[in-house]
């Protein structure tokens, strides 16, 4: 009788230990648990000045996001470091927890990803001088897509783009795109990109990235976290797919994905969020700002990350303000 109450016990000890394990790993997401606190506040973590594509100073895109609410914030620029200590010191002295970011271009096989590197020191020399080196490259780069677009009849592009770009160590196909726009060239940005900025088209050039495994790296190595931006975005290889280049980034070491921001339909949060669950990445949120005319939502509109993510910022200090504090 004893070894049938024993053997009972044991057979509901099984049972409990079972359904906790797969609960566990139901809101795991592969050893990713979130950790369910109920949030207040506002995150928006990629966004864009003057000193790379965007339109707005420092001071006035971090005065924009403190005015829509936004409680913790960070300046992602392409390739570029140098608004952020102006960023940092405007984001405190409004009272906004601050974090230092950057958007690095790079490329995996033949597709060229954007990988933010979240939570890095600004002063890490080698970050700096990985990006020096990329905006050199992306002058030669300019210079042929100039070059490439005169041939198909559109002179000057060179001089127009770079007159639409005030820190000139940064030129992007946006300052093209803004000059075509202008110039009466083509009625919108859309236009644009799909008639001469895109693979294939006359006013688009092949380009090196530095390799994805690198910029992981060059991110890790400043202190940050790294994060694949607007991972709907991009040309993939038909085979393998969203799947097949989030499993690299995630061998590659990277840390988490966009799930929130407004490069994609509403329908794909969903979609990217049970992506990070599936390889275990930190989730993230980013409005990808540019300007007033250019964006598709407004700082503070995205809606929250879902409670079953693990936030990007799960462990950061400066991230307890988006928490609602317990009394206990
Ligand atoms: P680049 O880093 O020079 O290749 O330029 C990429 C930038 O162009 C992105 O960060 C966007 O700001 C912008 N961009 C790319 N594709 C599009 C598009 N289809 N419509 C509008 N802007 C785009
Ligand atoms: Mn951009
Ligand atoms: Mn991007
Ligand atoms: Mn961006």
């Amino acid at each position: 009788m004893d070894q049938l109450v024993a053997n009972q016990q044991l057979w509901y000890a099984k049972c409990i230990t079972m359904i906790i394990g797969l609960t566990i790993d139901h809101f795991s997401g592969h050893g990713c648990a979130p950790i369910i606190r109920p949030m207040k506040g506002v995150a928006d973590l990629h966004s864009h000045s003057r000193y790379s594509d965007g339109t707005l100073a420092v001071s006035e895109l971090v005065t924009l996001a403190k005015s829509r609410g936004v409680n913790l914030f960070a300046l992602t620029d392409h390739d570029e470091m140098r608004g952020l200590e102006e960023a940092k010191r405007c984001a405190h002295e409004q009272g906004m927890a601050w974090v230092s970011g950057v958007e690095v271009s790079a490329q995996t096989n033949s597709t060229a990803v954007h990988v933010l590197g979240l939570r890095v020191d600004e002063h890490d020399a080698g970050l700096h001088d990985a990006l020096h080196k990329t905006r050199e490259k992306r002058k030669h780069r300019a210079q042929r897509m100039s070059d490439s677009l005169a041939a198909a009849g559109i002179a000057d592009a060179f001089q127009g783009a770079l007159a639409y770009a005030p820190n000139p160590d940064l030129i992007s196909r946006t300052h093209f795109a803004r000059h075509l726009v202008d110039s009466g060239v083509c009625g919108s940005f859309g236009e644009v990109f799909s008639r001469f900025l895109k693979p294939g088209k006359p006013g688009y050039t092949p380009h090196e990235w530095q390799p994805m495994t690198e910029a992981i790296a060059l991110i890790h190595g400043a202190g940050g976290r790294a994060v694949l931006a607007h991972p709907g975005r991009y040309e993939l290889d038909p085979y393998s797919g969203i799947d097949g280049l989030l499993r690299t980034f995630t061998d590659a070491g990277g840390d988490g994905v966009e799930v929130v921001c407004a490069a994609h339909h509403p329908s794909e949060w969903a979609q990217f969020g049970a992506l990070a669950r599936k390889y275990g990445l930190l989730a993230s949120i980013g409005s990808d700002f540019h300007s007033h005319a250019e964006s598709r939502v407004k700082f503070g509109d995205l809606p929250r990350l879902s409670p079953n993510l693990k936030p990007v910022w799960h462990d950061w200090p400066e991230a307890e303000c988006l928490y609602v504090k317990s009394n206990a």
